[in-house]
């Protein structure tokens, strides 16, 4: 695709072995992973069987959970090399499963916080893709952007089990995990800034249930759950009674950038869609590439494209190197949301109704362009967060409380 090309050399170019695989990545996903996706979108036992099929293939190609631990059966790519191949690997939403690359989050933080009975439960089933997880924050009943007003609850009963009762919802893929880590209140009062933590729950605990699942624009995959007195021992909490908050935001910050990487991916090939359309559908004065406002459309994508990912790298770069990365996440994450949504939009846009139609993957993108700029913290958050961060280091009086 000639497309990629011109915006592929914007990017930081990894040498030998690591373009390479970039390159087996980028066919994996093209060949094997983007025409199976009307059946992953869809979701249900066939689903499941295309992403085994996906998980085998994956293996045979050496390309199997690349960015994850050696000694647990991952590809042991540093974070820093995983970067450069995430954006092709995001290209396609289900990607990152098919690669078995989606327990990054999980396995990083388990590793780091969880205790070594935990670690060895479940660490290398994670890796092998035999067990799937879920993260559970966000609650119907109080702003997510707001976890101090948490109203799940964990209380630790004499032997040291911990009961938790609450609900969360958009709890990504809950309805096929087989743990979820829970945010809730094990002391204090909803408002309190301390007193959160975080707790590993199985979904066949008694006590669990999916309530209803939650189509976003149309799309499965997210869910209402209800934790009705679940019971888990007092190894599961992960991290230090009442320190959820920090290991969240080290979750969140990795998150993010994973995803700005995929978002990137995913805009790329709005783009290369929307370039193919404009130059090959022909009206009697010529292709619809020769109207200029469909060139500023190009422009405008592509210059997205290309201011956006030098942001979401220098995050890469400051997380890699285990430094404060708190402004460039919030940038990067902004801006990438901004970006997919726009080259999404306008990729739509020069196809016509064919872009709202079931014939191209546009409409899945743009509904994932839609939703980026509220899951992970809506733009508002990063906003005011890094706006602030920025204003402390001219003087205090700037900042405004809110
Ligand atoms: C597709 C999808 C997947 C998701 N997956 C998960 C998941 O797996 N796990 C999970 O826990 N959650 C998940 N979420 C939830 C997501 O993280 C929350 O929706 C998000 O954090 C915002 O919380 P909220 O919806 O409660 O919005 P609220 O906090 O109610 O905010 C609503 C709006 O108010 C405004 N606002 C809020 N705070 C501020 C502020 N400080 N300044 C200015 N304006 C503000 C913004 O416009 C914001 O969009 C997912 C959401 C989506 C759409």
């Amino acid at each position: 695709m000639a497309g990629s090309r011109t915006t592929d050399d914007a990017a930081p170019q990894p040498s030998g072995e690591l373009t390479e695989l970039r390159e087996r990545v980028g066919r994996f996903i093209r060949t094997r992973v983007i025409p199976q996706e009307p059946v992953l979108d869809a979701g249900g036992p066939a689903a499941v069987a295309a992403l085994q099929e996906l998980h085998a293939h994956a293996r045979a190609d050496g390309l199997w959970a690349l960015p994850l631990p050696a000694e647990l059966g991952g590809g042991g790519l540093p974070f820093s090399a995983y970067a450069q191949l995430a954006e092709a690997e995001g290209a396609s939403d289900h990607g990152p499963a098919a690669l078995g690359s989606a327990p990054l989050l999980d396995v990083t933080m388990l590793a780091r916080h969880a205790g070594s009975r935990i670690r060895e439960r479940y660490l290398e089933p994670l890796v092998a893709g035999e067990i799937r997880t879920c993260y559970a924050m966000t609650e119907p009943d109080v702003p997510g952007t707001d976890p101090f007003l948490t109203g799940t609850r964990a209380e630790r009963e004499v032997d040291g089990t911990w009961r938790i009762t609450g609900r969360k919802w958009f709890t990504s893929g809950a309805a096929t995990a087989d743990l979820v880590t829970v945010l809730a209140r094990t002391s204090g009062a909803p408002g309190d800034r301390g007193g959160l933590s975080l707790l590993l729950v199985p979904t066949d605990s008694p006590g669990f249930r999916i309530v209803r699942e939650l189509p976003v624009l149309g799309a499965a995959g997210q869910y209402e759950i209800e934790l009705d007195g679940v019971g888990v021992s007092g190894d599961h909490l992960i991290g230090a009674e009442g320190g959820a908050l920090a290991i969240a935001g080290e979750r969140l910050a990795l998150g993010r950038t994973l995803r700005c990487l995929r978002w990137l991916g995913q805009a790329q090939r709005a783009f290369d869609l929307m370039c193919e359309r404009a130059a090959t559908r022909n009206g009697s004065r010529g292709p619809l590439a020769g109207h200029q406002l469909v060139q500023q459309h190009v422009f405008d994508a592509l210059l997205a494209l290309r201011t956006t990912r030098p942001l979401v790298h220098e995050a890469v770069a400051l997380i890699a190197a285990g430094q404060d990365a708190r402004t460039e996440v919030g940038l990067a994450k902004v801006a990438a949301a901004r970006m997919l949504q726009q080259v999404t939009d306008s990729a739509i846009q020069v196809h016509g109704a064919a872009g709202l139609g079931p014939d191209t993957a546009l409409p899945a993108l743009f509904r994932g362009g839609r939703a980026a700029r509220i899951l992970d913290g809506p733009d508002e958050l990063h906003i005011t967060a890094v706006a602030r961060r920025i204003l402390r280091g001219y003087g205090p009086s700037v900042v405004t409380p809110g």
